[in-house]
């Protein structure tokens, strides 16, 4: 089959009989809620771009399993240079959208699972790689869009999962059946799952012996009966529902979050990537974690170029652009958010080949990477709110801008320089005001510092793989001390 458009995606979205929840009802058309709609945009986004000559060498490759053409999102990496492409791809998508596009979660679980179900295979005689690779030749040749569940609800964060006073708190196995397992559980925090055909769920942390029926690993498409979604709120959500569009800042875009339920959920034996092998949960964990984290030095920098974009167009539009403080500020802002493009382009360069032949990043980088997500878009919102000044927080709203009594004295008390109308000028306050406190701001702030692990999680990576002791010993063989 050939590649989707965005319009035929959602189609076949449309199509899915997906168990979606919010407000305390159930969304019976979710591809056409105002709420939801953005962030399937976002997605779209991705198969629209596809499309476009202009961007084929970025957005599709050939698959060495298939010889078909295919989308980047459902592509293994075979060199550095696919490592790198998969950054710029992102950041790309973030730069087309001002939101999270969600189709990555899928293409780093994707990779994780390649080459860690190749070991467990080598180890154990298991067939996971096969399952696995059936499976993802599937999604790739149907052109879909995978969700990649990994984050548990954890509970008591002191006991590991077998150790919980509720035993579901972590995603397990409560059947095993001659055809397959039943699985019951929650993964938090999905990104992009109701937007996506089909999902991968993968174990959260590393776990002991005593932990074997929660080291499980499949995918199921997520209409699959047991299967529902709890739509999570963000910031100015209802503002979509206003019917306007100057308020919501970003007038097309958004990403998505759910609570998904696993309610016994049947899983068939070929869809089984790990199944008790606890020794193995760490290593997928770490390498999709590891992937993930590379992957916000390509979206959040797009992101960021949008943000540094909307800061430098209010310069123009209050008349500040020529104050040297000013262009110092965007000139600070470009150069955090080119160094987060820096990190994610460097473990992608010293990234190497896993034993399955699949490339995975330099650890440690991509850790750094990330660890620098958790604090410059901040920082880089914080210049922004700095350059655009109060009125992105106190501005009317378009009703009232609309208002045929109100409307006159908005349009000549908050117009700026003298050529650019009032609308334009709020207009671009509330995109900054959408990035920085909206509901974009999910995806460029909190996620920035907990989406592909909180900021600890990268600081215990940057302990392991830092190489203290080789360190010490340089310093001291430069000191001439003798011990
Ligand atoms: Fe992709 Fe970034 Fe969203 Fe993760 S946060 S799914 S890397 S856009
Ligand atoms: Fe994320």
């Amino acid at each position: 089959m050939a590649l989707m458009t965005g319009e035929q995606y959602i189609e076949s979205i449309r199509k899915m009989n997906m168990q979606i929840y919010m407000f305390g009802e159930k969304v019976e058309n979710p591809v056409d809620n105002p709420i939801l709609r953005p962030s399937l945009n976002s997605v779209r986004m991705t198969y629209d771009l596809a499309q476009d000559p202009q961007y084929a060498d970025l957005m599709t490759v050939t698959s060495p399993y298939t010889g078909e053409k295919i989308n980047r999102f459902e592509h293994i990496h075979q060199s550095t240079e696919d490592l790198k492409n998969k950054v710029k791809m992102q950041r790309l998508c973030g730069q087309k959208t001002a939101a999270c596009f969600q189709r990555c979660v899928g293409m780093d679980a994707f990779n994780a699972e390649f080459s860690t179900t190749f070991e467990i295979d080598k180890k154990y005689g298991t067939n996971y790689h096969e399952n696995f690779k059936k499976f993802m030749n599937y999604a790739a040749t149907n052109d879909l869009t995978v969700d990649g569940a990994m984050t548990d609800p954890k509970g008591d964060r002191s006991k590991a999962p077998h150790a919980q006073a509720d035993p579901d708190l972590y995603l397990h196995v409560v059947e095993r059946r001659e055809d397959g397992v039943v699985v019951r559980g929650a993964k938090a925090h999905q990104t992009g799952i109701c937007n996506s055909h089909e999902v991968i769920v993968m174990p959260t942390i590393s776990m002991g012996p005593d932990d074997k029926d929660y080291a499980i690993s499949f995918a199921v498409p997520v209409d699959t009966e047991g299967i529902f979604m709890i739509i999570g709120r963000q910031s100015c959500d209802t503002r979509k529902l206003e019917g306007t569009s100057m308020d919501v800042g970003n007038c097309e875009f958004g990403g998505v979050e759910a609570l998904t339920i696993f309610d016994d959920v049947f899983v068939p034996n070929e869809r089984i990537f790990m199944n008790g092998e606890t020794e193995f949960a760490g290593v997928l964990v770490e390498r999709f974690a590891g992937y993930h984290r590379q992957s916000y030095g390509g979206c959040k920098v797009g992101v960021g170029d949008v943000l540094i974009g909307a800061a430098g167009v209010i310069a123009d539009y209050n008349g500040a652009a020529k104050a040297s403080a000013v262009k110092d500020k965007l000139i600070e802002m470009m150069h955090l958010n080119e160094t987060l493009y820096c990190c994610g382009l460097a473990c992608s360069t010293e990234g190497y080949p896993t034993e399955s032949g699949a490339y995975i990043i330099d650890l440690l980088l991509a850790n750094v990477c990330k660890q620098n997500v958790t604090r410059f878009p901040y920082e880089i919102v914080r210049l922004a709110e700095d350059i655009a000044g109060g009125l992105m927080v106190t501005a009317p709203s378009e009703k009232d801008f609309r208002d045929e009594k109100l409307g006159k004295y908005i349009d000549k008390y908050l117009k700026g320089v003298e050529d650019v109308s009032t609308e334009n000028r709020l207009r671009i306050l509330r995109l900054i005001e959408n990035l920085a406190l909206g509901t974009a701001a999910v995806g460029y702030r909190t996620e920035s510092m907990h989406g592909a692990g909180s900021p600890q999680a990268q600081r215990i990576m940057i302990q392991r793989q830092g190489n203290l002791a080789f360190k010490k010993e340089l310093a001291k063989k430069i000191a001439h001390v003798e011990e």
